[in-house]
């Protein structure tokens, strides 16, 4: 068997070497996912609670989101399944007293790459229909820097529904412009005092593949601009100061046809 490389892609080795998009590869696991903060609640944490590969809270996801590419898939259960039964490691919940037992390739890539592991990644076969008009809010009473959007996802697989729903993930869904992201953070900050939400749009479903509803942002931008008002002002979560047809999906769902880029 030959090894099943991370994934790379110009977008997504982006998104990996920049530690404000809340989205991180983890080389022991061989894993990416986005960012979850710490709590709900007005008490959330700064996101990052240790170097990239340590104990960071994240969503794993399974498809590119900006080529759709299936990703090579977790190695975490080959590497507890060492951990466990050829170190005999008893618990993982002292990391330092983990790593004191275990050789220093157990703590990278090394040892996945020894094994040679090819894909494990299984869930490349989920499809979803696109016809939804759920609608996505469970964060209004959370932190101003942690309130997402309301609006009805297009796109509504199960695991996208959840991550949306769940103020404490860092993905976003803009009903205005159609378009999906992952955040962009301040790494020195909490975020449920980053008011300002910015994010890097996203183009393929992270949990089941399916291509997402082509973005509406130019149209959006030349009807902001039509009205005399300038579509770069902050998105706290709603872009502030536009009128309220141009902070939700009524302008391209009442165009309907009318719009260039169709519901897929
Ligand atoms: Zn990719
Ligand atoms: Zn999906």
């Amino acid at each position: 068997m030959t090894v099943a490389e991370p994934h790379s892609c110009r977008d997504m080795d982006a998104a990996v070497s920049d530690e404000g998009v809340a989205l991180v590869y983890r080389p022991r696991y061989r894993e990416y996912g986005i960012r979850i903060c710490e709590s709900a609640l007005g008490m959330v944490r700064q996101c990052r609670v240790g170097p990239v590969d340590e104990a960071i809270r994240m969503m794993e996801i399974l498809d590119c989101p900006w080529c759709g590419d299936a990703l090579p898939g977790s190695v975490r259960d080959q590497w507890r399944d060492l951990i466990f039964n050829k170190y005999e490691v008893k618990s993982l919940w002292s990391e330092t007293e983990t790593f004191d037992q275990v050789p220093a390739k157990m703590l990278d890539e090394t040892w996945w790459r020894e094994v040679e592991i090819g894909f494990t990644n299984t869930d490349s076969n989920l499809t979803f229909d696109q016809v939804s008009d759920e609608i996505v809010n469970s964060c209004r009473s959370t932190p101003k820097g942690l309130e997402k959007p309301l609006g009805r996802s297009p796109h509504h697989c199960e695991a996208m529904m959840a991550s949306l729903e769940d103020c404490r993930e860092l993905t976003q869904y803009r009903p205005w412009t159609r378009e999906y992201g992952i955040r962009i953070i301040d790494m020195n900050r909490s975020v449920h005092l980053q008011y300002n939400h910015r994010i890097k749009p996203i183009r393929y479903c992270p949990w089941c593949g399916d291509a997402l509803p082509q973005s509406l942002r130019l149209e959006w931008e030349a009807r902001v601009r039509d009205l005399g008002l300038d579509p770069d002002v902050p998105c706290t979560p709603y872009p502030e100061g536009l009128p309220d047809d141009l902070i939700s999906d009524t302008w391209w769902r009442e165009a309907g046809n009318k719009i260039a880029a169709p519901l897929p």
